[in-house]
């Protein structure tokens, strides 16, 4: 039976106005609270046949104890000649929060108390003996007043969740935004030096602020060089397996890192991911000069996608600041080699004189400087022209190289004079090395087109410490003096510039 029909009231009983097709179907909750006389009005009756459900209680300690299970959409509470348990009803529902609509049916009890009752959450109050039409009216605009109610306070729930996510968003920004800013100073830092070591020493001053990593480790082949970097002690062995790992990638057997691998890797163990040692290895690929490998790795905890976000873009900065270094070395080294011999040219062998007459002085170490001129080298053009005399200069030069440990420094001074800087050596010691390179080239057969020729070579030599010598100039001087001397004594031989000036004959004549 519809609860329409069932009531003469049809077109004034009231149904709950809400928006859900499921709350709709739910009838209305209608408390009644009274004495017994206002529990059996008939209008509670011709309500209840209508289709709402009305709960009736003998007063509001009773209505109380109900409202916690059975949440009412509508209180009809009658009140007494003393109005003060009804206040008291008004505050318990303030407490618990019902939003349930109230109305009040009672005695006048004049303007100000029924204001009183208004205030403290009353929607309505009913002077008895109230009509049914009355009640029903009431009944409806409170339903109507509820539903607005309800509406607001839905509003406002979805306005603090709107809210609640806005300050999440905001504090992702945030956090995004310190992020960026120290990739930026991370960018910039790599973007600096001109050497794979400065760049590692950058990296690893800069990367575990940006992301948080337990071991950091870069590789880069040609030659095989791998930095390592851990966050505390307790990651040694760590660090000694990543390096070990990088030095494995790098070897001559080891595939070169392909355009293919260029994305971010990660390793899984398997293990939960909060577990999982987090390893991860970017290849570094912005160039075939500068290729190399970052490895970054954290004990618990796997990579965030915007923590791989920033990796990848660390990679690339590395890649980059890899490639330029790449560069300048090249620049450098063209810079600082004779374009024949590819030996060192003037330039960079005084460069070399200069740092070791610095170092001299500061720890008083001894260091020679050998002076080698070709013997009558314009014959060796005569005979075999100015590329004849090329080619013997650069054979020249290879025996001298090999002549040489790795830490001694020889170029080319000009035309068929070379240089050679002997750090750590004292005159003895220089003087053995300068015979031995003398009876060499002496011994040595010099092929070149259209037949071969012997040369001899004079050689001086000068030391520092020495009282004479005060400049890369001097030096050289010095060197130069004793030189002189070999050629006067009638060359291929050694003469040594001594401590008070003097020229001593070495060997060879
Ligand atoms: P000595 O040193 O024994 O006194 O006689 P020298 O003939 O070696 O000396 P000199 O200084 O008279 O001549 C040096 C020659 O070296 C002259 C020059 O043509 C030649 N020379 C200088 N630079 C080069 C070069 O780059 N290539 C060739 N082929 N010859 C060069
Ligand atoms: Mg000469
Ligand atoms: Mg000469």
């Amino acid at each position: 039976m519809s609860r329409q029909a069932s009531s003469d009231y049809a077109d004034h009983i009231p149904g709950r106005a809400t928006t859900s097709p499921k709350e709709e179907d739910r009838p209305p909750c209608l408390f009644v609270a009274g004495h017994a006389a206002f529990q059996r009005k008939a209008v509670w009756t011709r309500l209840e046949a209508s289709g709402n459900r009305v709960w009736r209680f003998t007063g509001p300690a009773a209505l109380l104890a109900a409202i916690e299970s059975t949440p009412p959409d509508v209180i009809f509470c009658e009140v007494n000649a003393v109005p003060e348990p009804t206040f008291e009803l008004l505050n318990r529902l303030a407490a618990v929060q019902s939003d349930a609509c109230v109305i009040l049916m009672g005695p006048d009890l004049g303007a100000e108390q029924v204001a009183r009752c208004l205030r403290d959450g009353a929607f309505d109050y009913l002077t008895v003996p109230a009509p049914a039409t009355r009640v029903l009216d009431a009944l409806q605009k409170g339903l109507i007043n509820r539903q607005a109610f309800q509406a607001v306070r839905d509003l406002s729930g979805q306005l603090a969740q709107v809210n609640a996510s806005l300050a999440g968003e905001r504090d992702v920004l945030r956090q995004w935004n310190i992020k960026l800013s120290l990739l930026n100073h991370l960018t910039q830092a790599l973007a600096g030096p001109l050497n794979s070591e400065s760049i590692a020493r950058s990296l690893f001053n800069g990367l575990a602020g940006l992301v948080p990593v337990d071991v950091i480790g870069l590789g880069r082949p040609d030659p095989h060089r791998v930095w390592t970097w851990s966050r505390t002690a307790a990651y040694e062995a760590q660090e000694q397996r990543v390096r070990a790992h990088l030095l494995s990638r790098f070897n001559a057997q080891a595939a070169p890192v392909s355009q293919a691998q260029a994305e971010v890797r990660r390793w899984s163990s398997g293990l939960p991911e909060t577990e999982q040692p987090a390893q991860m290895t970017i290849p570094l690929t912005f160039s075939p000069n500068s290729q190399g490998l970052l490895y970054v790795e954290r004990q618990q905890g796997a990579f965030s996608e915007s923590e791989l976000q920033l990796l990848s873009m660390v990679g690339t900065s590395l890649s980059l600041a890899l490639h330029n270094a790449a560069i300048h070395q090249q620049m450098q080294e063209l810079a600082s080699r004779d374009g024949l011999t590819r030996l060192l040219n003037r330039r960079a062998l005084e460069e070399v004189l200069s740092r070791e007459l610095k170092a001299g002085t500061r720890y008083r170490a001894s260091a020679c400087l050998i002076l080698v001129d070709v013997d009558h080298f314009k014959q060796v053009n005569d005979l075999f022209g100015h590329v004849g005399g090329d080619r013997v200069l650069q054979r020249i030069a290879t025996v001298m190289q090999e002549a040489v440990r790795d830490t001694d420094s020889v170029g080319r001074y000009g035309g068929e004079e070379f240089g050679i800087v002997l750090p750590h050596t004292d005159l003895a010691r220089a003087a053995v090395l300068a015979e031995r390179l003398r009876d060499q080239i002496e011994h040595h057969t010099f092929d070149v087109d259209g037949g071969s020729v012997k040369i001899t070579v004079s050689v001086g030599i000068a030391q520092i410490p020495d009282k004479t010598i005060g400049t890369v100039l001097e030096w050289m001087a010095a060197a130069d003096a004793a030189l002189y001397e070999a050629k006067g004594c009638g060359r291929n031989g050694v003469v040594i510039h001594t401590t008070d000036g003097a020229a001593v004959v070495a060997s060879g004549f």
